[in-house]
């Protein structure tokens, strides 16, 4: 049965999008099979990914609320092993049709439930909102990564998401656990950088990922190319890092492979 794994948090810019390309890419690369789900209207994931939005009409929105089985609508990518679910903006009205629908917070679950045999990984990437679709994707996941921006306000929302997620994990998904907090966009020469990560590593102890995400270009750069960084920039050093990130998650599970 394959991993779960939500990429939260409500703050925007922090690099849920960039992780989620990213860690799923070296996930496929280390070999396993993997799955991007694309859970922000914003879609930047599929156009990421090499998929035009605007000729997407069909998401994991239509899967939830109109009982399309999510089988049909599993795209592949230029990477082997990396298939995706894409996004597109009518994900925006999911959450106001769904108000009414029993079990509302359960739908991803249920649709995903298909999926989750056919891969290692599922990697579902979240908007900057703690609306009914996140609640859904926490409520469908095994385990929530948070990434965490080395900036000022870096903690900022943190304690309303921990809390959004004990209610869930008391309410909805009693399994669901933190698999970590993410530091990104990290600068080695700067003081506040370093501070950020000093700090978040003294209040969340080995909550924290060792891996650490550094500021890098070309993972910014990455998606007007449409591919993730690690298919044209495989040295680089953000590539090198979410490279790393997929081993300590695979390490984490008990799930080793060899990296050549
Ligand atoms: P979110 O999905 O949380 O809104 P994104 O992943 O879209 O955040 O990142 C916000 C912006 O920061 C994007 O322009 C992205 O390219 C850039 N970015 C993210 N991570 C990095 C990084 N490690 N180095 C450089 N730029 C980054
Ligand atoms: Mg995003």
């Amino acid at each position: 049965m394959g991993k779960v794994i939500a990429i939260a948090n409500q703050k925007g810019g922090v690099g849920k999008t960039t992780t989620a390309m990213n860690l799923a890419a070296s996930l496929a690369v280390l070999e396993f099979k993997t799955l991007v789900i694309d859970a922000d209207p914003q879609a930047n994931t599929t156009s990421g990914l090499g998929h035009d939005p605007k000729s997407i009409n069909t998401s994991i929105y239509e899967c939830m609320v109109d009982g399309i089985e999510v089988k049909e609508i599993v795209h592949k990518t230029e990477i082997d092993h990396l298939d995706l679910v894409p996004s597109h903006i009518d994900l925006v009205g999911a959450e106001v049709e769904m108000i009414n629908m029993e079990n509302r917070e359960e739908k991803m679950k249920e649709v995903i439930a298909p999926l989750r045999e056919e891969y290692d990984f599922i990697i579902i990437d979240c908007s900057p909102s703690l609306g009914l679709i996140t609640i859904n994707a926490l409520t469908a996941a095994n385990s929530v990564i948070i990434p965490v921006q080395c900036e000022y306000f870096a903690l900022e929302g943190l304690g309303k998401l921990l809390n959004t997620i004990k209610i869930i994990q008391t309410r909805l998904n009693p399994d669901l656990e933190i698999e970590g907090i993410l530091l990104t966009m990290y600068d080695v020469r700067l003081r506040l950088s370093n501070q950020v990560v000093e700090e978040v590593r003294l209040h969340f102890k080995n909550m924290v990922f060792e891996t650490i995400i550094p500021r890098n270009v070309r993972l910014s750069e990455a998606p007007s190319f449409g591919l993730p960084a690690i298919a044209f920039d495989a040295d680089g050093k953000g590539s090198v890092a979410y490279l790393n990130l997929a081993s300590e998650i695979a390490q984490k599970n008990g799930l080793q492979k060899v990296t050549s």
